[in-house]
């Protein structure tokens, strides 16, 4: 049989989907082909889900919080109601038939954090595994360790500096058997071991491209098998063009997104692509939550010098004063001091990426310090401490 098309996507993510929807709409003849559903890991094992669960693992807490405001809740236990063999990565974790009594999640990476955070929320004995001394790489120093205290505060057990050597079955447990053994024996590459009913890893993600015959044309690639792209998303081959993850420039949604826009604009306008890739916020979803724009102070430091104020600040939300959680929230700005402009902006505590999000716009339109204490704030909000830092 013979097909005609003027697009063919493989790989319906969220860049995918947004391509050949908009190319469509622009009348071009468009094919996906895509070997699971559509919506890629965003929408069916990443982002979405994700979020529902951390939705769900923050009530354990609320529910304490909620006493001190008055509310007598009995019972207030999780039910995991849903859909397997004990070594997961996050796809599978979402469809587990019962919550394990206890996980090893190995990673310090965005999923880690997150599926720690959802594990340990919904009362699973949680201990996270990362190879070096703090988890987090590449985020502003603060965040991580602020994230670590939290994390240990939740009773997260974490184990740094560790890696997996071995993993061993231990065999079956009856009923009858105290001895309160787990599933899996893992022995770490420093001679310790530790027992857990599951074992997660969340050491990062590949790109999938080993059955698409991509070697035969030649098509060249970077060292961690990502695709090389021009500035117009086209690969080392013409007519195929490459965005998202598999461009390894940013795994993030709404970058994949905005990939997908600019090329359909390119393909059926020849409008010359542009993705500002500065700036980009980020959120962890993390328990609490963490968001970041701009500059990491490592970062500033290595493109500003010592041309810079730092501003932070820890408090306990209003909330807590009630509610009785030792969470603090924890913010912070990096300013250059020769120009005032604020380069970088991070937050740990709740809504932060709903807060970072609106922040995001005036660091991209190049805000000061002093925009920032102009700006009145919303009393009594969290918020309000971004436009009172001193
Ligand atoms: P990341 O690349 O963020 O983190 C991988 C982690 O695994 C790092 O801590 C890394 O350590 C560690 N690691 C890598 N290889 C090994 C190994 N061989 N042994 C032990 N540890 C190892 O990947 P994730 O899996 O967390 O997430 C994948 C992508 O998904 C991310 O890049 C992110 O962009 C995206 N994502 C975004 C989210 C969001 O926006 N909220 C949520 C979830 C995912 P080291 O740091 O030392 O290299």
């Amino acid at each position: 049989m013979h097909y005609d098309y003027d697009l063919i996507v493989i790989g319906a993510g969220s860049g995918g989907v947004r391509t050949a929807r908009m190319s469509s709409s622009k009348g071009l003849k468009v094919a996906i082909i895509e070997s699971r559903e559509l919506g890629g890991t965003c929408v069916n094992v990443g982002c979405i889900p994700k979020k529902l669960f951390v939705y769900a693992s923050e009530y354990g807490q609320k529910f304490e919080e909620s006493k001190g405001f008055g509310w007598n809740i009995e019972n207030s236990k999780f039910e995991w109601q849903t859909g397997n063999n004990f070594i997961v990565s996050s796809d599978e974790a979402f469809f587990l038939k019962s919550l394990p009594k206890k996980i090893l999640i190995v990673g310090g990476g965005y999923i880690a954090i997150e599926f720690a955070g959802i594990f340990n929320g919904l009362g699973v004995e949680t201990h996270l595994m990362y190879r070096g001394p703090l988890f987090l790489k590449g985020f502003d120093i603060d965040i991580r360790k602020k994230i670590k205290e939290e994390y240990i505060k939740h009773g997260v057990k974490i184990h740094f500096s560790k890696e997996v050597n071995s993993i061993k079955q231990n065999p079956p447990v009856d009923s009858s058997d105290k001895s309160n053994k787990f599933k899996y024996e893992i022995s770490t590459k420093t001679g310790d071991s530790i027992q857990s009913d599951l074992v997660m890893f969340a050491t990062g993600r590949k790109p999938n491209l080993d059955t698409l015959g991509l070697d035969k044309l030649k098509i060249e690639k970077n060292q961690d098998g990502t695709l090389i792209v021009d500035e117009f998303y086209r690969t080392s081959v013409k007519s195929i063009f490459a965005i998202g993850d598999v461009v390894g420039k940013k795994q993030l949604t709404p970058v994949a997104i905005a990939e997908g826009n600019v090329l359909t604009k390119y393909l059926t306008e020849g409008k010359k692509p542009f993705v500002n890739y500065k700036n980009i916020p980020t959120a962890i979803f993390s328990t609490p939550n963490s968001a970041s724009v701009g500059y990491t102070e490592d970062e500033a430091i290595i493109e500003f010098n010592k041309d810079l104020q730092i501003y932070k600040s820890q408090f306990k939300p209003m909330k807590q004063t009630l509610g009785g959680s030792q969470t603090k929230i924890f913010m912070k700005l990096i300013v250059v001091k020769s120009t005032n402009k604020v380069v970088g902006c991070h937050m740990v505590g709740d809504y932060a990426g709903e807060i970072i999000q609106g922040l995001a716009i005036a660091i991209q339109a190049g805000a000061t310090k002093k925009d920032f204490d102009n700006t009145i704030g919303i009393h009594p909000t969290a918020a309000e401490e971004f436009v009172t830092l001193k």
